[in-house]
Order: C-alpha cells, then structure tokens, then sequence
C-alpha cells in the first residue's frame, strides 16, 4: 500500500492496517477459502423471487449469466431437509422438578450451541423461519462477478440504501453509531465492485474473463475512504465471529459427510483458536464503546430499522445472481450485529446468542468475500495506482 494512505490503527478499529494485512494473507485467507468449499457452507437457502416492497420491478440484466442454478431437492445436504426447532432453544428447557431429567445438568451452563434453530434475524427484512419459497443454491456453481447489472435499476438500490437509510455524514455531526452503519455499506459496495473488476467480461466475442484493474482503480481505490471502509467491515465481521466462539466451536457442521464435516469442525477450530490471530488482533472491534449514552435503546431500534429497510431493498435488486450475493452478504452484516448487539444478550447476560445454520453460511461467507477483497487490493492495489496515478 501507499504508506501515506493505510497504515495505522483502521478509523473506529482496534487493528493497524498491516496487521490486518498479514493475519489476512497467512490465516484467514487460507482457511476461509477452503471453509466456503465445503457442503456446509456452500449451500445457502434463500427466497429468490419476492416484490420490491418500494417501487415496480425494473431489473435488467445484460448477461444470460445473471441468473441462479437452484439445487435440486437431491443435491444439498439431507441434514438441511429437516424441520428445525421453532423458537428459542431456551424454552425447550422446561422446569422438570421431580423427575428423573431434573437431575442437575451443569454442562448446560456452559453449551453456547443447543442445536440449529429457526429463528427470525431481527435485522433483516427476510422472514428466516418462513421457507415457504425458499431455494437452496450452491454458491461455488454461483460466483459473486461481473453480470451486467448497471444504469438506472442499479443506481436506485444504492441511492436508497445511502440517502434514505443511513445518510453520509460530512457534516461532522452523526453519532458514532450512524457513522458504523454507513461505514458497514460503504465497505460492502467496495467488495461487491472489487468482485466485480476481478471477474471481469474483458472480450465479449471470445467469452474472455479476467480481472479490470482500471474498473478497481476507477470505482474502489480512487477513494482512500472506500478502501478504509472496507477494512472497517472486514474487522467488524471478524470480531462477531470471534465473539461467538464458543457457540461456532460447538456448532454442528452436520450434511451426512462425516469425513467432510470433520473437516469442517478442524477448519473452523483453527480460525476461532488461531494463535497469530489471537496474538495480533485479539479485539477487532470494540463493540462495547456503541450505543451508551441515554439514548442508547431508541439509537439502536432506530439503527435496526434502517438496516432492515436495507434488507428490503435487496429484494429489488433486478439480476438474480447479485440478489443472491447482496442478501447473502446483508444476511451476513444482518448476522454480525445480531451478534454483536443482540438485545437478548443484553437481557440474559451471558446467555449466548442462537444462530441460524443459515446465518452462520452467510457469516463466514461474508467473511471470505471480504477477505478476498482485502487481498486483491493488497496485491494489486499499489502497482494499480502508481500506473494510473500517473497517467
Ligand atoms: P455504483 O457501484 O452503482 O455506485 C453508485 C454510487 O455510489 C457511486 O457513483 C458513488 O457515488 C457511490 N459509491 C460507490 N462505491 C461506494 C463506496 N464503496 N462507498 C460509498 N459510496 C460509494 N453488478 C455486477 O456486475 N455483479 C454483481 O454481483 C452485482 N451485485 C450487486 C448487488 C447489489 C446489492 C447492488 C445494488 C448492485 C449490484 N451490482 C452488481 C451492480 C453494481 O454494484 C453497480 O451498481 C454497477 O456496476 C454500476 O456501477 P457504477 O459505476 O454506476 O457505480
């Protein structure tokens, strides 16, 4: 990197920029990229087809390759079949004085993890327990690239999401609480347009795909501040992956693979148990420095509105293969505050947070693709910039 530009603590983090950088590169690049292969996290369930709640659909999609290959019933994991307990876990566990189960169980006490549950993500827009016109797709069959998807359709999606749910702010006077919300979009538009310059239709004759350094250039690392925001979202999902260690430890990674859910369970025991990880950046982000203050409370329901609205708005998105990756990815942003300000964690005081097997997929999807953006600006970000800059 330019050294004027990225070095130091990342704004509101509590990592410098190359430590980021280095912990990316040798343990979480790695071990994401073979975590988001296996069946667990490759098959991700979503609603597909629903109206936009704010305006007629006005899609358009330049390429036949916008569209998503769904699953057929046979091919994703027999375990994911299955109906899930309704409700939180808790109250499964009913009082059973007198009898032989009132037995004191004190391992009960320390289990994060009381098995995949179907719960509602009050973050999101998306009812998650209804899985009435719910598909399965295999994310690796449907890659986060370039479609075609631009103009006006596209350009009212992010209008909405910036000026009506969370407003810039250089006027120097929104909260610290607005400013995450706005850094959180502004760093997942950087991965989606880095996806976009990296999988690239260079030739359209000859089918020819690669990346568009100029198009990075162009739309990402011309602003240090799409950069900087990048790096803020990468350490705020990282640090609700980490906070939720205990329960993604002992999380069952089940699809009837034994061989490669065990797998799984070690790759995700090296990312939550990661020593260089642990020694270089054990607090991503400090979450506990949020929503304090008087007006705390109402802050955060306000927050949590304007989030869902983003939500929402990702069911107008006109190509469906960026709908899939933008409520993929919003599920995963939708995950990590859920995580990290859940309300019922703040009513239950120690009481982990319960998770959707299809938050966690989102979660640790999110990740990678951030991760994966990370890297290439890394890699290519600097020689980029010297050659354009130039110009
Ligand atoms: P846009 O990316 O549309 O940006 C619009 C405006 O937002 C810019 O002019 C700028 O003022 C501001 N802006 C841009 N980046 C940032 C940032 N990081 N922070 C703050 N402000 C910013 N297209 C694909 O080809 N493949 C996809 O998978 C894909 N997924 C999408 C997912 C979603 C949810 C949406 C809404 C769009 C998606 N698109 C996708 C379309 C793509 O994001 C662009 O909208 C499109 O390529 C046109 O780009 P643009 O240059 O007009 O600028």
């Amino acid at each position: 990197q330019d050294p004027q530009k990225y070095t130091g603590i990342v704004e509101d983090c509590c990592c410098d920029y190359e430590t980021v950088d280095s912990i990316n590169e040798e343990v979480l690049h790695p071990l994401l990229q073979q975590l988001v292969t296996t069946p667990f996290f490759r098959y991700f369930k979503v609603k597909l087809w629903c109206d936009c709640p704010f305006w007629p659909d006005d899609g358009m999609c330049r390429l036949r390759d916008c569209s998503v290959c769904e699953c057929p019933e046979n091919e994703f994991p027999e375990p994911f079949r299955k109906p899930l307990n309704r409700g939180l876990p808790s109250d499964n566990l009913v009082c059973q004085e007198g009898k032989p189960q009132s037995t004191v169980d004190r391992t009960i006490d320390s289990r994060a993890f009381r098995g995949w549950i179907e719960t509602d993500n009050p973050w999101t827009n998306d009812d998650e327990t209804d899985n009435g016109e719910m598909t399965y797709v295999n994310l690796q069959l449907n890659p986060e690239r370039y479609t075609g998807y631009a103009g006006p359709s596209a350009r009212r999606i992010w209008d909405a999401v910036y000026s009506e749910n969370c407003p810039k702010y250089p006027s120097g006077e929104i909260c610290q609480e607005k400013k995450v919300l706005y850094k959180l979009i502004s760093g997942l538009h950087s991965s989606i347009s880095i996806h976009i310059a990296s999988d690239y239709l260079l030739d359209e004759s000859t089918n020819l795909w690669g990346q568009n350094l100029e198009l990075l250039y162009d739309r990402v690392l011309k602003y240090p501040d799409r950069v900087q925001n990048l790096y803020f979202t990468f350490l705020f999902v990282l640090r609700a992956v980490t906070k939720a260690t205990d329960y993604l430890e002992q999380a069952e990674y089940d699809t009837g693979d034994n061989a490669e859910d065990l797998k799984t369970q070690s790759l995700m025991r090296q990312l939550l148990y990661n020593p260089k990880l642990q020694a270089a950046c054990p607090l991503p982000f400090d979450e506990a420095k949020l929503w304090q203050g008087q007006s705390g409370p109402q802050l955060k329901q306000q927050i949590q509105r304007q989030f869902r609205n983003i939500s929402a708005l990702m069911d107008c998105v006109g190509c469906e293969k960026c709908r899939l990756w933008g409520k993929l990815q919003v599920l995963g942003l939708g995950t990590a505050l859920k995580i990290l300000f859940s309300v019922d964690g703040q009513n239950h005081p120690g009481q982990p947070v319960q998770l959707q097997r299809n938050e966690v997929i989102a979660l640790l999807n999110l990740l990678n693709r951030l991760s994966e953006s990370i890297k290439l600006v890394r890699e290519r970000g600097p020689s980029i910039e010297k050659k354009l800059e130039g110009q």
